[in-house]
């Protein structure tokens, strides 16, 4: 619809308004002068004052039909008494001179008596001053009782009545105007789309923020349909809701697609029926809020839960199997341990050379499967830690003991000599040893391991910066996966066991690496440990 139409359309949605608060006072006009004995009439200005409208209580005043005065020009004339006609048209006179007039007079009833009328009337003029219409009304003064006091009461006082609706009307009017631009400035500013649509699912109105998503003014929405602004499916859908609103009866909120400027979005949408004067389901009007983020951002929690419980299902299967594996393993290793003894001290007395290299290589082995099987053990028990105050530096040197450092790599430990935390030493340790270890294998070619410890606030951070070969982006997402190794020999196990004996304390670890350039891990650990 073009602009100019809608300012009319929109002109005749407001006079439709006001027209249906002018209908309520014409009502209550009407109710009260048929239920009044006065009569209202307008009637023609001058000759025999042809009655042009007469109420419709002038039957039970008269016995007339309105219609008997308005078909017959001379009707009222011929109805005056004959003693009183000459007296009142002359006295008529004075209605055109002053504007206004009032006189009495007898009428015939239609059963043939006379009623004693007084009847006042009022002069309407044109614009340009010349007599239009008189508008008066008569009542029946033959009722004496009605007329004591009846006259001030309804008398006068009938056109102040109805000075006083005029009033109302305009204030009225006024009121829905503001009501209306009130309206508007909510439709207008809330951050919600808002739209109404008629019966067939036109758009009669939108708010501006559906406008700029259709890259239209507000106003030239009136008459489109869905089909002029979404694709096919999505405009089906939307008409299939509207319909079933509409039919219903009842509001629905859904959420559906929504297209704008290109984008999908999700909306969550309400949708209420519009109702008429009477009642009748007249169109459907609708609310609407992108949710897009909202719906995202639950999608991603959703799928963030489901990944934590299966790696927390993981994890306890695989804390079951290294429990098991380890504790199996533990007996026939012992078994082999004592056999290789055994066998040791008789090669030792045969002076067999080869034997003898193929016990120590045996001997290597055990070793190495009982770390393994330790590792396995440690991974999989449970944790209870045996708090003491521990001087970190100490703690670290006590580390290095166990260790052989290779010659080509360099090691500085930049922890200050007074930090002490309450830990568990031993777990500690092991988490040292690990993270130690693993540096040592980053750097086959040497390099440097730098230590840094310090104190934040309530907690202590221990930096093990090495200067190896990094890690890829791949090996960086596994690392914390029990039994994930890029070493030949390696069990992966390390930073498994290190994770847990660190946030056993509360703490955490973290790691930062660049391919070819280093790694730094670096645990966190809380000043004070609760058990
Ligand atoms: P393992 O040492 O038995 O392989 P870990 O759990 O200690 O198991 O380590 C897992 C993997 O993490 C290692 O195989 C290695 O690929 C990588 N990694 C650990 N520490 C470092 C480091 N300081 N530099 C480079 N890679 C490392
Ligand atoms: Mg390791």
């Amino acid at each position: 619809m073009a602009p100019a139409q809608l300012v009319e359309a929109e002109q005749i949605q407001k006079t439709l308004r006001i027209e249906v608060e002018l209908r309520a006072v014409r009502d209550g006009l009407e109710f009260l002068f048929a239920s009044s004995p006065i009569v209202i009439y307008t009637c023609k200005p001058y000759g025999d004052y042809a009655a042009t409208f007469v109420g419709q209580n002038v039957t039970s005043q008269l016995g007339y039909a309105p219609e008997e005065f308005t078909k017959d020009s001379k009707f009222w004339v011929n109805h005056l008494h004959p003693e009183d006609r000459q007296r009142v048209l002359d006295s008529l006179s004075s209605l055109i001179n002053k504007g206004h007039h009032f006189t009495e007079y007898r009428l015939q009833h239609k059963d043939g008596t006379y009623r004693r009328i007084k009847d006042e009337m009022k002069l309407i003029r044109d614009g340009s001053g010349n007599p239009l219409e008189v508008i008066g009304y008569r009542i029946d003064d033959t009722r004496r009782e009605l007329m004591d006091g009846g006259r001030r009461k309804y008398g006068l006082s009938v056109w102040k009545r109805a000075e006083h609706l005029e009033d109302a009307v305009e204030y009225r009017t006024r009121q829905l105007i503001e009501s209306e631009a009130r309206y508007r400035t909510l439709f207008e500013n809330i951050p919600e789309r808002i739209f109404t649509k008629d019966r067939k699912s036109s758009y009669v109105s939108c708010n501006d923020h559906i406008a700029r998503d259709l890259n239209i003014s507000p106003d030239q929405i009136c008459g489109k349909t869905d089909y002029d602004f979404y694709p096919r499916e999505l405009a089906d859908s939307y008409r299939a809701v509207d319909k079933r609103v509409m039919s219903s009866g009842k509001a629905e909120e859904i959420e559906e697609k929504y297209v704008a400027c290109g984008h999908e979005f999700i909306v969550d949408t309400i949708r209420t029926p519009l109702r008429d004067s009477g009642g009748n389901v007249s169109g459907v009007l609708g609310i609407f809020r992108d949710i897009t983020e909202r719906k995202k951002m639950e999608a991603r929690l959703a799928a963030e839960e489901m990944k934590q419980r299966l790696l927390k299902a993981e994890l306890e299967a695989t804390e079951q199997l290294a429990g098991m594996v380890g504790h199996d393993l533990r007996n026939p290793l012992q078994a082999i341990v004592g056999a290789v003894g055994v066998l040791k001290r008789d090669l030792v007395i045969r002076r067999d050379e080869k034997a003898k290299k193929m016990i120590h290589l045996i001997e290597n082995s055990v070793e190495y499967s009982d770390k393994i099987v330790y590792d396995l053990l440690d991974y999989s028990r449970e944790l209870q830690l045996e708090l003491t105050n521990t001087n970190v530096k100490s703690l670290l040197k006590d580390t290095f003991a166990l260790l052989k450092i290779p010659d080509n790599i360099n090691v500085a430990d930049l922890t200050p000599n007074e930090l002490v935390i309450n830990i568990d030493p031993a777990r500690i340790k092991r988490v040292f040893l690990n993270l130690i270890r693993n540096a040592i294998d980053a750097m086959p070619n040497g390099g440097k391991l730098t230590i840094t410890s310090q104190k934040l606030d309530e907690k202590v951070t221990i930096g093990f910066v090495d200067t190896g070969i990094g890690m890829t982006k791949e090996v960086l997402g596994r690392l914390w996966t029990p039994l994930f190794t890029t070493k030949a020999k390696g069990v992966g196990l390390g930073l498994p066991i290190c994770k847990r004996m660190v946030e056993a304390h509360g703490g955490q670890v973290t790691v930062a690496s660049t391919l070819g350039e280093g790694t730094t891990f670096t645990i966190t650990l809380p000043l004070k440990t609760t058990n």
